[in-house]
């Protein structure tokens, strides 16, 4: 689905991202690891056209979109992404949240909407909170109501960002694995993330980051053999 090939992107003349090669084939899960400040989200906001990079190229389903500015409305409402910090509308109910952008955007109909929204909170695994406001939610809740808000635009991709990153450890799993069961099937995913029980069972691959480079893209398995490189052991050890 993506294929970034010798991508560079600076803010001023701070080099965030250094000749990025990543293929990401469609239907699969990419983890992507590395400490702060590597670029783990530069990347994902080039790769939904959120950032202009200076050099290289991107191709998405085999068209170009890192060069090619006129079609980045179309191709974003393709991929959707998910923040740490749930970013829902505060004045929006749950099942709200869900409907507005299939509505606003795609002009489906409210009913319509509405009963998908209902459909996809029962994906998430809380159809009873369809009527409550963000506040009246856990963090873990209002993880899967973004994700459920993600899923309503019937992406090609879903592009996370640190999804756990901000939720109390018990409610952390509750979001992986409804990231999991979507991965498992077929969703493309690309996840920031440093569950890595998470990575070992969902991810097909894993990608190391380091000030702005990947050092490493290796199938799952072979990752976590211990074989990789030393900086990307280090890491390991260090979060492990
Ligand atoms: P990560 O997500 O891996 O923690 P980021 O992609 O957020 O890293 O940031 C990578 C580097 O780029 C950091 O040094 C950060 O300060 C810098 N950076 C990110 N966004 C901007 C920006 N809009 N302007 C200037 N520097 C930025
Ligand atoms: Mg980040």
């Amino acid at each position: 689905m993506y294929q970034v090939r010798s991508l560079y992107k600076s803010f001023g003349t701070f080099q965030a991202l250094k000749s990025i090669d990543l293929t990401v084939p469609t239907g699969s899960t990419t983890v992507l690891i590395g400490p702060s400040g590597s670029g783990k989200s530069t990347l994902l906001r080039c790769l939904n056209l959120l950032e202009p990079i200076n050099e290289g190229s991107i191709l998405f389903n085999n068209q170009e979109i890192g060069t090619v500015v006129r079609d980045a409305y179309r191709i974003r409402r393709q991929v959707a992404m998910v923040f740490q910090n749930f970013e829902l509308f505060q004045h929006l109910s749950a099942v709200e949240n869900i409907m507005l952008a299939p509505m606003k955007v795609k002009g489906v109909p409210r009913l319509e909407a509405h009963d998908r929204a209902l459909a996809l909170l029962e994906k998430v695994r809380i159809p009873d909170k369809a009527d409550s406001y963000p506040d009246e939610l856990s963090g873990g809740q209002q993880q899967r109501v973004a994700i459920a808000r993600a899923l309503a635009m019937d992406p090609m991709a879903m592009l996370y960002d640190e999804p756990t990153s901000a939720l109390d450890p018990e409610m952390i799993r509750e979001v992986l694995d409804v990231m999991t069961e979507l991965s498992q099937g077929g969703m493309t995913s690309i996840c920031v993330t440093h569950e890595l029980a998470f990575a070992r069972r969902a991810a097909d691959q894993i990608v190391f980051m380091e000030q702005g480079e990947v050092v490493e893209a290796r199938p799952t398995e072979q990752f976590f053999s211990g074989t990789g490189s030393p900086r990307t052991r280090a890491f390991l050890d260090q979060i492990l």
